[in-house]
């Protein structure tokens, strides 16, 4: 199975991607855990220039999808044929959110590189976290780390971009689940713990 953890910056998913790979670990599962932009060492140099340069925006997106095609050959596609799973933290819905929604790029578009690059696979199941903005900011801020380059965008930014996700899970609502991302701790965790057995089952 293919999990795939989307959400703003500041929603936590990383932590939680741990958690349900661990979780799904104890039930004898063999998981492997991965990122985008990132997940194969020709992505990793392409996320350090995704976020640190200032590009044209299909630039951007094509390099999103470059990075993405390896990881799939590299990775993504290996583990799902030896029957792993596979958890990724961001796929194509963050480049429908963040290109897309956050930056406007013609969705035209982006389906036609979604088509190009993984026509036949798409994630079983994507949990959108999703929290209102100033508590998403607030985290970043406490949190008190260098930011990257969507990280310093304004707040419309990154607006349009949770606007952009929810419609995208309002649109795929068999793929998709909202998870409300400034919930407590303990009762992420148990949502997830819930889906765990769901897709264990
Ligand atoms: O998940 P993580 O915070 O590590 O992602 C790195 C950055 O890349 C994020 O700030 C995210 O906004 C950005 N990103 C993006 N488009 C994607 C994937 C990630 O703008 N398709």
């Amino acid at each position: 199975k293919f999990i795939t953890f989307e959400g703003i910056d500041g929603a936590g998913k990383s932590s939680h991607v741990e958690w349900l790979a661990e979780t799904l670990r104890q039930r004898g599962l063999s998981v492997l855990v991965t990122r985008e932009p990132g997940g194969t060492a020709l992505g990793e140099k392409l996320r350090e220039l995704l976020l640190s340069e200032a590009m044209h925006l299909e630039t951007e997106t094509l390099l999103m999808f470059a990075a993405r095609r390896e990881h799939l050959a590299q990775r993504i596609e290996p583990a799902l044929a030896r029957g792993e799973w596979v958890i990724c933290d961001r796929f194509s819905d963050a480049t429908w959110a963040y290109q897309g929604g956050g930056r406007g790029l013609d969705k035209a578009k982006f389906l036609a590189l979604e088509r190009w690059v993984h026509e036949h696979l798409q994630p079983d199941l994507t949990l959108l976290f999703d929290l209102p903005l100033e508590v998403a900011r607030e985290r970043i801020v406490l949190a008190n780390r260098v930011l990257d380059k969507f990280e310093q965008e304004r707040a419309d930014f990154h607006e349009r971009v949770r606007q952009a996700y929810l419609e995208r899970a309002h649109a795929n609502p068999s793929r998709m689940r909202v998870i409300g991302a400034d919930d407590s701790l303990e009762n992420i965790r148990k949502q997830l713990e819930v889906i765990a057995s769901s897709i264990c089952s």
